[in-house]
C-alpha cells in the first residue's frame, strides 16, 4: 500500500504517537485531532480589465487555549484546506514548544500571483481582510507571510484592517516592512534560528562543525539564508538545490557565485566546476547534515533507507513524512523536526507583535540575542524530555519528544480554562 501523502492525516497520526506515549486525556485528544474553527471564503476581485473574479479563501484557528491564533497567509494555486489545516496544527505545536502565548492558525487563497499584477494582489489582499475582519484581530488571531506572499501585501492587510476598525491596529499581523513597525531581524529570523540548533545539535552530535559538509534542499528564504549562516558556523555547504535540480563541490560551495548564476540563467547549475546533481540524489549524499529547506514529504518510505546524513534537520515544514520517520529512527538517524527547527520566525513574529503592542521598538541586536536564547531554550527542553522517556526505558524520536512538550502545554492549558 502506497504511503499518505495528506498533510493533515500526517499531522493527525503525529499527533496520535505522542498521545499514547504520554497518555493524553481521551477528551483533549479529541479536541486536538481537529481544528477548533474554519473558515472558507468566497472573495470577489476587481481585475485590471474590469472583469470580476472570485477567488476561494481559508482561515483556520487551530487551538486557541495558550493566546490567539498565529499564522501564515499562503497565496498558491494547489492550496487546498488540509494543507491549511495541517500548517495551523503544527503552527499550534510549534508556538507552543517555543512557549509564546499564541495558539495556532493557518490561512490560504486558491490563486496564481505569478498571473496577477499589482493592482490586482492588492485587491485581493483587501478582499481577504474584509472577508475576514471580524475573525482575526491582536487579540484573536494575528497573521504573517508565508508561501507567495511577502511584507508587501502584510502592509495591505494591516492597512485594510485599519480602515475597518477605525483605527491603526499595526499588530494584526506580523512581518511587515519596518517603516510600517515590522520587527528588526524578522527577514532571516527562520534559518538564523535554524542554525542556532544546528550548533547545539551538533554539539550533542558530537560534529564538528569546522569540517562538517552539509547538504541544503532549497536557496529559497530559509535554505538561502541557511547557507549564509551555516558558513559563519565553519561548515561547508558541499551541495544545495532549487525547483531547477541541485549543484555539489566537494570542496564547498561559493554562495555569491551561485546567486550570480541564478540570475543569469535562472539554474544554480551556471556555476563552474560544480558538479549537476538531481533532488533525489542530493538528498542521498553522504554527508554530515542534510537540511531539507523547499517542501513536504521529501524524505519518504521511498528513500529513508538511503539517507547517509549523519542527521537531518528540518527547515521546511513536513520533509519527513511519518513512514519515513520510523525508517530514520530504526536506522539511529537523528532528525530535529520542523516545528522546533524552524520557529525562528514565529519567534520574531511574536517580537514584532510585543513591540507593536508596546509602541517601543528594539534594535536587530536584541531580537538575535532573545531569539537565541528562546531556541536553546526550546532545544535543551526536547533533548531532556527525550532522555527522561529513556531513563524510563522508552526509545522516542525527537519529533515525539517535541510532540509531548507542545500538546502537553496546550492540553494544560484547556484542562485549567474548563474546556474539558
Ligand atoms: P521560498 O519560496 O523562499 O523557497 C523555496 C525554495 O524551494 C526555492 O529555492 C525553490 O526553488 C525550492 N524548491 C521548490 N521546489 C523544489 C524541489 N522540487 N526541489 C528542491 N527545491 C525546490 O520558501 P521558504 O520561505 O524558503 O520556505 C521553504 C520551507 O520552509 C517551506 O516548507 C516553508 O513552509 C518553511 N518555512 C519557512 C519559513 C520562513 O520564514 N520563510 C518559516 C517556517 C517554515
Amino acid at each position: 500500500m502506497s504511503e499518505n501523502l495528506n498533510p493533515f492525516n500526517i499531522a493527525q497520526e503525529q499527533l496520535d504517537i505522542a498521545a499514547e506515549i504520554m497518555n493524553l486525556d481521551e477528551p483533549a485528544h479529541a479536541i486536538l485531532r481537529e481544528p477548533m474553527q474554519t473558515l472558507s471564503m468566497n472573495l470577489p476581485v476587481k481585475m485590471r480589465d474590469g472583469s470580476t473574479e472570485v477567488f476561494e479563501g481559508f482561515r483556520v484557528h487551530y487551538n486557541t487555549a495558550r493566546g490567539p491564533a498565529k499564522g501564515g497567509i499562503r497565496f498558491h494555486p494547489k492550496e487546498d484546506i488540509n494543507t491549511v489545516k495541517a500548517l495551523a496544527a503544527w503552527m499550534t505545536w510549534k508556538c507552543s514548544l517555543a512557549n509564546i502565548p499564541f495558539g495556532g492558525g493557518k490561512g490560504g487563497v486558491i490563486c496564481d500571483t505569478k498571473k496577477m499584477n499589482e493592482y490586482e494582489l492588492e485587491n485581493l489582499s483587501r478582499a481577504y481582510i474584509r472577508g475576514l475582519h471580524g475573525f482575526v484581530g491582536p487579540k484573536v488571531d494575528v497573521m504573517a507571510p508565508d508561501v507567495y506572499t511577502n511584507p508587501q501585501i502584510m502592509a495591505w492587510m494591516m492597512d485594510e484592517y485599519s480602515k475597518i476598525a477605525g483605527h491603526d491596529e499595526f499588530g494584526v499581523i506580523t512581518g511587515k516592512p519596518v517603516e510600517v513597525w515590522g520587527s528588526e531581524g524578522r527577514f532571516d529570523s527562520t534559518a538564523l534560528g535554524g542554525m542556532y540548533i544546528l550548533r547545539e545539535a551538533a554539539k550533542l552530535q558530537k560534529i564538528d562543525l569546522k569540517t562538517a559538509k552539509i547538504a541544503i534542499q532549497g536557496f529559497g528564504n530559509a535554505g538561502g539564508f541557511a547557507f549564509e549562516l551555516a558558513k559563519k558556523l565553519g561548515a561547508k555547504v558541499v551541495a544545495i538545490s532549487d525547483s531547477s535540480g541541485g549543484v555539489y563541490s566537494d570542496s564547498g560551495l561559493d554562495y555569491n557565485k551561485l546567486l550570480d548564476a541564478k540570475k543569469q540563467s535562472g539554474e544554480l547549475s551556471g556555476v563552474k566546476g560544480v558538479t549537476k546533481i538531481s533532488n533525489e540524489e542530493l538528498l542521498e549524499l553522504d554527508v554530515d547534515v542534510l537540511i531539507p529547506a523547499a517542501l513536504e514529504n521529501q524524505i519518504t518510505e521511498g528513500n529513508a533507507d538511503r539517507i547517509k546524513a549523519k542527521m537531518v534537520l528540518e527547515l521546511a515544514n513536513g520533509p519527513v513524512t511519518p513512514g519515513a520517520d520510523r525508517i530514520l529512527f530504526e536506522r539511529k538517524i537523528p532528525d530535529y523536526p520542523d516545528f522546533l527547527v524552524n520557529s525562528g520566525g514565529v519567534i520574531v513574529s511574536y517580537f514584532e507583535w510585543v513591540q507593536n503592542t508596546q509602541n517601543w521598538y528594539w534594535t536587530e541586536d536584541d531580537v538575535y540575542k532573545k531569539l537565541e536564547g528562546i531556541m536553546v531554550r526550546s532545544f535543551k527542553d526536547v533533548v531532556d524530555m527525550k532522555k527522561r522517556y529513556a531513563d524510563a526505558k522508552k526509545s522516542i524520536s525527537y519529533r515525539t519528544s517535541a510532540y509531548i512538550i507542545a500538546v502537553d502545554r496546550v492540553a494544560k492549558a484547556m484542562k485549567l480554562r474548563g474546556w474539558y
